[in-house]
Order: structure tokens, then C-alpha cells, then sequence
């Protein structure tokens, strides 16, 4: 690993956040400032981390990214199109997996596609192939409360990846996990992302977790707290492949 100034290369980037400065109303007089001058970008191909504290303002700036969230001052673009409202190309999972208890697994994945407007059959063939995937068959009628943690964690990257996405953006995905798990989890991404079976190009991956940065990703994006923003990027040149969880070891959690 080593330091290394931010690229450009002349490439566009995948998605460019661009001095994006956010605050959140405090009382009548004072605002807490989260964010202030971040600027990063995302290019094909590539897992990038942002590690930070927490509290530092890593959700914030992932809502803003993903359109959920208007900055107070800077834009985010992607594929050099202005972002303005819930972005198109991008798809997000939830530090706490945010599936619907009411909902089996397979109507918790085909939400995504119902807001598209995209028709019953359609649906049901495009979440039962992210379903199997990400290696959930044999559980589509299953409820969030009958799955383990991991598993609910499958469902929401099957959820994420069912509407084709160009980028993956992830908020703590393994954090809610116990250590096994999370191990399992990361690994079978990685395989998945390292043999081109998923439909993205590139992910952002946002962890406290200075451990799953170097494991799990290209570069890293060191950021601060208060505010946050971008204050290092490292290269991570781990040999392939990464991560490998023993046989033996994932029969024992499976
Ligand atoms: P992180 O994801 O890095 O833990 P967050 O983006 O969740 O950080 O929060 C950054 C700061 O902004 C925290 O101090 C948090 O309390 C505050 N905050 C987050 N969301 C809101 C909100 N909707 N309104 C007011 N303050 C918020
Ligand atoms: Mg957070």
C-alpha cells in the first residue's frame, strides 16, 4: 500500500461528487455542518472504501449520492449527468438491511422493480435469478423474520442488484453481522464481483472497518470527522484472490 494523489487518468468517472458541503439544522440559530468540501470519484471496475469514523457523516454522503438527499452546496453526477433526485444506474444496502417483515424475500426483491413499472412475469424471473445468485435459493416465499442475519443481509444485495445497477453503493453491509458471518458474506460478494457474475461496474463501500477496507477494495478513502471529508486515498495492492474464506471454515457457519 501506499499513498497516492487522486487520479484522473482522463477517464470519466462513474459517478464524480464534486465540493459538496452539507449541513443539518441545529435549533433556530446554529447548524451542524457533516460534510464539508468532499470531492470523489468513481471509476469502472473498481471497489473503492471509505472508511471513517462514526458520526462522521458516511451515510449523509451516500443519501446525497444516491439522490435521497439534496446537498446544501456542491453536485454529484453520474456518467457526467447532474444528479437531481434518486438516481438512476445506482443502488444502495442498508447497514440494517431495511426489508419489509410483511414481505418473502422474493416480494422484498421485486420492490425495486415494481417502482420501475416493470411488468409481474418480468419481475418474478429478475428477482428469482438475483435470488439464486446471491444464494438464496430454495428461500423466496421466506420472511425476514424466519432468515439469520447474513441471509437478510443476501436479501437486501439481491434487492440492490435486481435492478441492474451500474454501482452498488454499500452502507456498513456487514456491520450488523457477527464476525463469521460478515467474513462469509464479504467473501462470496467478492467471488462474485472477481468472476463478473454481477451486473455493476463499480462499488462503493463505505465501513469503520480499517480491515475490510484492505480486504475488500482497490483504493481507500480515508475520511475525516467533523466535518467529513476526503483526506488520504491509499492503493491497496493485495495479491488475488482476496479474502478467502477455508471450506471447512464456511461449512461450520453455513
Ligand atoms: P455516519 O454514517 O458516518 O455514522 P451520519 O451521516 O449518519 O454519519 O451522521 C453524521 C452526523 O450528522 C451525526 O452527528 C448525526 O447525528 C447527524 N445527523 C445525521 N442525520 C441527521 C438528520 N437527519 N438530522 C440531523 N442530524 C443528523
Ligand atoms: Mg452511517
Amino acid at each position: 500500500m501506499g499513498v497516492v494523489t487522486p487520479r484522473s487518468n482522463g477517464r470519466t468517472p462513474l459517478v464524480a461528487v464534486q465540493n459538496v458541503r452539507h449541513f443539518y439544522k441545529r435549533g433556530t440559530s446554529s447548524n451542524l455542518v457533516v460534510l464539508e468540501d468532499v470531492n470523489l470519484s468513481l471509476y469502472n471496475g473498481e471497489i473503492v472504501a471509505l472508511l471513517g469514523r462514526s458520526g462522521s457523516g458516511k451515510s449523509t454522503l451516500l443519501r446525497i449520492i444516491s439522490g435521497l438527499l439534496t446537498p446544501s452546496e456542491g453536485e454529484v453526477s453520474v456518467e457526467s449527468k447532474r444528479v437531481d433526485g434518486p438516481a438512476d444506474g445506482l443502488a444502495m444496502v442498508f447497514q440494517s438491511f431495511a426489508l419489509f417483515p410483511w414481505l418473502t424475500v422474493q416480494e422484498n426483491v421485486e420492490i425495486g422493480l415494481e417502482a420501475q413499472g416493470v411488468r409481474a412475469e418480468e419481475r418474478k424471473k429478475r428477482a428469482l435469478a438475483a435470488i439464486d445468485l446471491i444464494g438464496l435459493d430454495g428461500f423466496e416465499s421466506a420472511y425476514p423474520k424466519e432468515l439469520s442475519g447474513g441471509m437478510r443481509q443476501r436479501v437486501g444485495l439481491a434487492r440492490a442488484l435486481v435492478v441492474d445497477p451500474k454501482v452498488l453503493l454499500m452502507d456498513e453491509p456487514f456491520s450488523a453481522l457477527d464476525v463469521l458471518t460478515a467474513e462469509t458474506l464479504r467473501t462470496d460478494l467478492l467471488d462474485l464481483w472477481m468472476e463478473g457474475r454481477m451486473p455493476i461496474k463499480s462499488i462503493l463501500l463505505v465501513t469503520h472497518n480499517i480491515e475490510e477496507a484492505v480486504l475488500m477494495s482497490d483504493r481507500i478513502l480515508v475520511f475525516s470527522s467533523n466535518p467529513g471529508r476526503v483526506i488520504a486515498e491509499i492503493k491497496v495492492n493485495l495479491p488475488q484472490p482476496r479474502n478467502r474464506v477455508d471450506p471447512a471454515f464456511r461449512a461450520m457457519v453455513d
